[in-house]
């Protein structure tokens, strides 16, 4: 019956010692030598079987001997006899999963704040300054601004929970790799025109991927876009794709302020900005990373990053290639140049 469970258990004799344990118990660091670690659980161990009621109880104990990270355990204690059976469940995965969650509603309320407040804030000054119409059209102005962020923000909250619930694998359609790109130059290359970056495009053509267009599309329209916010004018950006053994990869390359290196892991969490300050003035959520990184892992890929700070960034997304449909298999057509000048008449 004991091997039947699901849970580790231990069972004990009327002197709190262990005489029999599952091979699943050991790692949780319950036992040590013939005795419970967990001074509490031996206590309650002998009121179960004084009493024989069955007892529920949540326990942390270290993760190995000197283990500092922290098993959270389930713990059921149920008189067996004149023995005392300990049931463990661990429950870490699930009370990390419900810290993130937490912190993740206080870091959207947080993020919202601002710019409600702000509208709070706006909407007071335009009733205060009815008689002074230069006034309200500079308030109006911020108002604008202020809530196409919020809009902005919503948006990309609601593409990130669509990306959490939905995979693209299961309705996947074939992807012309030449097709997102050029829509990602499309949606951009005003932006960057307006402030005389050049984008380039190089690697090689035909190629394919299996999976959402419109979220592969978001993602490499979110690396162009910080590649033109995150660099001075005057700059290059150059999309280039590439297939090695099987693997897509579509890169992202800019001349900008770079990301000092400390701050390279964690761009892609929800919310990181390395300068809070300057991301407001682009008008940054702090999701897109995010979302790009989703995008990747939702089609069996991944995102990297290079950069060396005053130098630029390269973002890189790998895809598993499609196989059926590589025409052009090879073929390195050079660079194409989408510069301001040619993209518009
Ligand atoms: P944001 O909306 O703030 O741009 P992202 O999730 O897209 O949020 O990016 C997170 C942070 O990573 C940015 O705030 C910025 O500090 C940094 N970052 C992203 N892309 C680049 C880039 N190409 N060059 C320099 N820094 C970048």
């Amino acid at each position: 019956m004991l091997a039947a469970l699901r849970s580790a258990w231990v069972v004990l004799d009327g002197r709190e010692r262990v005489v029999r344990s599952s091979p699943s118990a050991l790692p949780y660091g319950l036992i040590r030598g013939s005795r419970l670690r967990v001074d509490t659980l031996v206590l309650l161990a002998r009121q179960v079987r004084r009493d024989g009621e069955v007892r529920d109880l949540e326990v942390e104990v270290p993760r190995g001997h000197r283990g500092t990270e922290l098993l959270v355990l389930d713990v059921r204690l149920a008189p067996l006899g004149d023995h005392v059976l300990l049931l463990a469940e661990d429950q870490t995965a699930v009370r990390r999963l419900d810290a993130v969650r937490r912190d993740f509603v206080a870091n959207v309320s947080h993020e919202l704040k601002t710019p409600v407040g702000a509208l709070s804030l706006l909407s007071e000054a335009v009733s205060g300054s009815a008689d002074d119409p230069q006034a309200v059209r500079r308030f109006a102005l911020r108002m604008q601004h202020e809530s196409s962020r919020l809009t902005l923000m919503v948006q990309d909250l609601i593409s990130l929970s669509r990306l959490q619930s939905h995979d693209p694998l299961r309705e996947a359609r074939i992807i012309n790799v030449d097709d997102v790109v050029a829509e990602a130059i499309d949606s951009t290359h005003l932006e960057a025109e307006a402030r005389e970056i050049r984008l380039e495009v190089r690697g090689q053509h035909g190629l394919s991927i299996l999976g959402d267009e419109d979220q592969i599309s978001a993602a490499l329209r979110n690396l162009m876009a910080n590649a033109i916010n995150y660099s001075p004018d005057h700059t290059r950006i150059t999309v280039g794709v590439h297939l090695a053994d099987d693997v897509i990869e579509i890169s992202v390359a800019d001349q900008g302020i770079g990301i000092p290196e400390r701050d390279l892991e964690r761009i892609f969490e929800r919310f990181y900005r390395v300068d809070p300050a300057r991301s407001r003035i682009t008008g940054g959520t702090g999701l897109g990373l995010s979302i790009v990184k989703h995008v990747a892992a939702n089609h069996g890929g991944e995102v990297g990053v290079w950069s060396s700070e005053g130098a630029g960034s390269t973002f890189t997304l790998r895809f598993p290639a499609h196989r059926g449909d590589w025409r052009a298999l090879g073929h390195d057509q050079g660079p194409t140049d989408f510069t301001a000048d040619e993209e518009t008449p």
